[in-house]
């Protein structure tokens, strides 16, 4: 059988070392190391903070072979490996003492189709626009539609990326497993002459969201995914939901999740 491991790694000095030091240990312990995405991979080991964990992710096209995170950056909350936990991690993963968590990732559509484009995210997509005015935004759930948002922007995480942007702006945190996503408002006005949803709502993995964009506001917007801005542009209407497909994570501590929360926000 191959043993071939894919090792994805910022460019940090200590991500740098730390890379060094794991490859030569996978190598006395008779697998072959590549530096980049292969289906034909039996694990993918990303040394960083979650921003690497991220990129892997997007540069693997959303593979299908397990990811396993070891933590060099501040928060980490996929990075499940310290540093100190090396050595462990391979003997765990060559005595197959781990669980794997299937991590939901959203779909992203715009329309019409002169603009469409297919999107993935494993955090989030935001939208919002490029400078500071105000954003008018038509939300519908399963074609209902539940309110006309006016404020910085929207947005639409999933459970794992729940602790991310969507934590910032005081949506709530999802256990990584649960079957659904979030829409959250980022400066939401009410007012008056406004009336948008000062809390975030959480929605059934079955939903479709659909957002509208006011047309005088098109050319002010940006959808960004996972903290990038995407070049496709903005659409005139989009549609987000629960992806068909997923991404494996590597489990070492059943606790993992809570131990994240308890470590790295209280
Ligand atoms: P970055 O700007 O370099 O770092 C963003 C921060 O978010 C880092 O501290 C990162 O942790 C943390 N993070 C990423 N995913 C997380 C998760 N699922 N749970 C908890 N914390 C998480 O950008 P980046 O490293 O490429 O990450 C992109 C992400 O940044 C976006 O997906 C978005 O969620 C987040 N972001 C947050 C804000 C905000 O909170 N106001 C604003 C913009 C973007 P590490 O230190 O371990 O890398």
């Amino acid at each position: 059988m191959d043993k071939t491991i894919s090792i994805f790694s910022n460019i940090n000095t200590k991500s740098i070392l730390i890379k060094d030091v794991l490859v030569s240990k996978l190598l006395n312990k008779g697998y072959s190391v590549i530096y980049n995405p292969s289906e034909d991979a039996l694990l993918n080991i990303c040394i960083g903070g979650d921003g690497s964990f991220l990129r892997a992710v997007h540069d693997s096209k959303f593979s299908q072979v397990p990811f396993v995170g070891i933590n060099t950056g501040h928060l980490g909350f996929y990075q499940e490996i310290l540093i100190s936990e090396i050595d462990t991690f391979i003997d765990d993963f060559i005595n197959d003492n781990y669980s794997i968590s299937k991590l939901a990732l959203l779909q992203g559509i715009g329309k019409p189709k002169t603009n469409e484009y297919d999107l993935y995210a494993l955090n989030e997509f935001v939208i919002k626009s490029k400078n500071s005015s105000i954003v008018h935004l038509d939300v519908y759930i399963d074609d209902y539609h539940l309110e006309r948002f006016a404020g910085d922007g929207l947005i639409i995480s999933t459970p794992s990326g729940s602790t991310a942007y969507n934590f910032s702006v005081g949506g709530s945190v999802l256990y990584h497993e649960l079957k659904g996503y979030q829409l959250a408002p980022i400066a939401p006005i009410n007012s008056r002459a406004y009336r948008s949803l000062m809390n975030s709502i959480v929605m059934p993995d079955t939903s479709i969201l659909k957002i509208v964009p006011d047309v005088d506001d098109l050319k002010n917007l940006q959808l960004i995914t996972d903290g990038n801005v995407t070049d496709t542009g903005i659409a005139e209407e989009f549609e987000f939901k629960i992806a068909k497909r997923y991404i494996n994570k590597l489990v070492f501590n059943p606790r993992w999740y809570w131990i994240n929360i308890k470590d790295k926000f209280l």
